[in-house]
């Protein structure tokens, strides 16, 4: 398999919520065409930590970004690196922690929010600083780097989720409003992707519990959900729970290249 691969991660939007109204995602996953799990995060379940577990396959206490005011460059291989590293091209239309997780800490907007270099870890990058972004404007950005750039990994990460959960709750009308408005975005960006022959993974940083909250180890805050739509996935609902340190070698295999050794979960597909 050597299929470039376009990872959604929706910062913020909880197992339950996501399945109960992402409905173009589950309408996928209940016709075959995706396959969905429940994925548990790993610890602390904060955005930080977890955009480099998700990209790393490595748990906090190993990779060190242990929390959000870490801020500092990674220290592991990730998908970004691996790819680069095997002459793929890189993309991410994503917030700037991810420009200081991989190109450089600490940010500098002026030299920063727009990459092109294939010198850099993540060659093409449009980040924002404003965790107001619209979710509709970062879903565009990131379809115009795929038409412009085509990278083989491309990372769509909207904020709008967790910023409105930290609003008004993970139980609240304008939170579930929120994940009902990524549905649509997925419904109109994600057929276009599969035509230009991308994989489509779609998951989540972490929860949100009804105070607006997240960072523990209860389920509301640790369980998301997982959708895989690619070329030879079988599609369905899987009733197992997985772990998130299963993204990062579940998106290498997609895309033909080996995990390395610091990758120790099997890829899900
Ligand atoms: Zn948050």
């Amino acid at each position: 398999m050597t299929r470039p691969v376009v990872l959604v991660l929706i910062d913020g939007l909880g197992y339950e919520t996501a399945i109960q109204r992402l409905g173009y995602m589950e309408g996928l996953a209940a016709a075959g065409v995706a396959r969905r799990w429940r994925m548990r995060t790993e610890l602390p379940s904060l955005s930080r930590p977890l955009y480099e577990t998700v990209h790393t396959g490595v748990a906090p206490h190993e990779h060190g970004i242990t929390s959000n005011d870490t801020v500092r460059l990674s220290s592991q291989p990730s998908v970004f690196s691996v790819a680069r590293a095997a002459g793929r091209k890189t993309g991410a239309a994503a917030y700037y922690w991810f420009s200081e997780l991989y190109n450089r800490a600490p940010f500098k907007a002026l030299h920063d929010i727009e990459i092109d270099d294939p010198g850099q870890i993540i060659q093409h990058g449009r980040f924002y600083q404003h965790s107001d972004f619209p979710d509709s404007e970062l879903f565009h950005r990131a379809a115009l780097l795929a038409d412009r750039f085509r990278p083989d990994f491309l990372l769509v990460h909207p904020m709008g989720a967790d910023t409105t959960g930290h609003r008004f709750g993970g139980r609240s009308k304008q939170y579930e409003t929120v994940a009902l408005q990524i549905d649509n975005q997925l419904a109109a960006h994600l057929p276009r992707w599969r035509e230009a022959g991308y994989d489509v993974m779609v998951t989540a940083d972490h929860g949100m519990d009804e105070h607006g909250n997240h960072g523990g180890s209860v389920d509301i805050h640790c369980l998301v959900p997982f959708y895989h739509v690619g070329a030879g996935v079988k599609g369905g609902i899987v009733p197992d729970e997985v772990s998130q340190t299963s993204v990062a070698p579940t998106v290498l295999n997609a895309m033909g290249l080996a995990p390395p050794a610091s990758m120790k979960a099997r890829p899900l597909t």
